[in-house]
Parts: structure tokens; C-alpha cells; sequence
């Protein structure tokens, strides 16, 4: 059997609601998931009774960023509690800062000549963390782009005339804050940046706890370097599409990559652990 941990939904930049994400992969026959919306926990409960209802396993996540050496780096924080107050403050910080960001790119989409209108974007965004692809998606549908790839190519990317840098946390706070709420630290797709296992090493003496194997932009090379690597230094796996539904051009790759379910076993063991060291204290 196959698992797939790494999931949008409308929560934030995904297009599927979390019992349709869940339906989907009880059809596939998938045995566990996790929802990983970007900074809420907004799609968490709903997944988890309609997981319930189809008897998979559910893993509550979130994906958070933090900057690294001049990158956007992506951790995943898996069996966090949802409850917890630190976490759901940086939660809310970020969402709003979120929300400031999204509306200076539309004043630099402005200056670059295009005019969108703000009640577009907010047509388009559904849940609560607002991103840039719900401003590329809200582009397209004013026929300013044909494609949500095009938007980030000529306006939103890194060297695109409306970025707008993101807030986001300090990697060690996000280690601190997952740990704090019970949770696994991963780091995602890391093929993204191509680091190897020297910047990983410096990662996990931060604080980190697993690495994401399997992704949908990996090939079967760094498939097999991340796990090598992980291997090499004691480090748990984790491996998620990261379906955003239709809202990303792979389209809806929800438990496409047969990442194998025994990974989830020693997730559920480490999360056990960290709980009982919590009630420790
Ligand atoms: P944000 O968190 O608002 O900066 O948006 C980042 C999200 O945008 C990522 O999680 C991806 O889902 C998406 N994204 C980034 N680059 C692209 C791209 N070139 N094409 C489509 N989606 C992208
Ligand atoms: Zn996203
Ligand atoms: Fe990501
Ligand atoms: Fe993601």
C-alpha cells in the first residue's frame, strides 16, 4: 500500500476540500495521508473525520517557511497539535502578513500596468492563507495569463515585477515551535535546493527530524540520495505529491508516487515519544 503526506486543500492554496482529498485517496486505496496546508490548521478537522469515516490513517501537518542561506526553505511539521496556543499565534502572524503581502503585489501588479482587482483575488482564495497562487490563479481568470505557470514566470516569481518577499519564521523557531506542539520536523522537497548532506548535517544539529524523500519534482536519483542520505544520518522519512489539486501544473497528483507505507510507522513511533516527553515535564 501507498501514503501520500503531503496535501493542500482550499484551506490554503490547494483546490480540493479536505473530505474530497480524503475521498480521492480512500478510492485509491492509499492507507494514510496528511494534510499540509501552508501556516493553518483550518483543513485539519474536517480531514481527520472524514478519514475517519474511511478508515485511513491521518496525520495532522502544516508547511511553514523559514529563510536559509538566502533561500525560501520549506519544513513540514507533521503531528503537530492543532491546539497548541505558540504555534496557532505564529499561525495567525503569519496569515496576516499573508494577507498584507498579497495586497502589495496587486499594487506592484498595478505599477506594472495590470490592473487586477482586489475582490478577484479574494473570489479565489477560499480558506484562510492567502498565496501567490491564488493571485496567479485570480490572473487568469481576468485573462491577463493563460496559465498559473505564466503568472509566476512574468509577474510573480523571484525576479518577476510584483514579488513581494514573504514573512517567515526563523528556521530554529520552527524547529522549537513544532517540537513544542508535539511535532516532527521535515524538511520539504529538498531537491528544490539541492542541498546535500553537509547542509542537511546543519540542519538536523538545528533541530531536524526528517527529510522528504519522495516528492512529486523529485527524480528517481534524488529519490534514492535523499533516503541514502537520511540513512546515513539517523534522520526519519517523510514523502507527499504536494497535490494542490488543479491549482499547480502536475495537475491533481494525489497518491501518485507510490511512496511505500512502512515510513509511517517509525513517524507514529517518534510522535509517541516526543508526546510522552511532553508530559514529562
Ligand atoms: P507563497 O507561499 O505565497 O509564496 O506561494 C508559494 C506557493 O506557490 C508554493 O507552495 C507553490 O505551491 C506555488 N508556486 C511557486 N512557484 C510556482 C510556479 N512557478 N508555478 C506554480 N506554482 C508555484
Ligand atoms: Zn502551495
Ligand atoms: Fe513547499
Ligand atoms: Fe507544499
Amino acid at each position: 500500500m501507498t501514503v501520500d503526506l503531503h496535501l493542500h486543500t482550499i484551506a490554503s492554496d490547494g483546490t480540493m476540500t479536505p473530505t474530497e482529498l480524503v475521498a480521492m485517496a480512500a478510492k485509491q486505496g492509499l492507507s494514510a495521508i496528511a494534510i499540509t496546508d501552508h501556516d493553518t490548521f483550518a483543513g485539519i478537522s474536517e480531514g481527520r473525520a472524514a478519514a475517519k469515516a474511511q478508515r485511513l490513517e491521518f496525520i495532522p501537518g502544516v508547511e511553514l517557511s523559514a529563510y536559509f542561506r538566502g533561500e525560501d526553505v520549506h519544513v513540514l511539521g507533521y503531528f503537530v497539535d492543532e491546539h497548541d496556543q505558540l504555534l496557532n499565534t505564529k499561525l495567525k502572524q503569519l496569515r496576516e502578513s499573508r494577507e498584507l503581502r498579497a495586497h502589495r503585489i496587486v499594487e506592484k501588479l498595478s505599477t506594472a500596468g495590470v490592473n487586477l482587482p482586489w475582490a478577484a483575488v479574494e473570489n479565489v482564495a477560499q480558506g484562510d492563507a492567502l498565496g501567490r497562487p491564488h493571485v496567479a490563479h485570480a490572473l487568469v481568470q481576468q485573462g491577463v495569463v493563460q496559465t498559473i505557470s505564466e503568472a509566476f514566470e512574468r509577474y510573480l516569481g523571484r525576479d518577476g515585477p510584483a514579488y513581494v518577499p514573504k514573512f517567515v519564521l526563523d528556521l530554529e523557531d520552527i524547529f522549537d515551535v513544532v517540537h513544542g506542539a508535539g511535532g516532527i520536523a521535515s524538511l520539504a522537497h529538498p531537491a528544490h535546493w539541492g542541498v546535500g548532506i553537509e547542509t542537511i548535517t546543519t540542519l538536523k544539529d538545528r533541530g531536524l527530524d526528517a527529510v522528504e524523500v519522495w516528492h512529486i519534482d523529485h527524480t528517481p536519483d534524488d529519490v534514492e540520495g535523499y533516503l541514502e542520505i537520511a540513512r546515513k544520518l539517523g534522520l526519519l522519512i517523510t514523502g507527499g505529491s504536494d497535490c494542490h489539486g488543479l491549482r499547480k501544473k502536475q495537475g491533481v497528483v494525489l497518491g501518485t508516487l507510490d511512496i511505500p507505507d512502512d515510513i509511517v510507522g517509525p513517524l507514529f513511533e517518534r510522535a509517541k515519544e516526543i508526546r510522552a516527553g511532553r508530559q514529562d515535564h
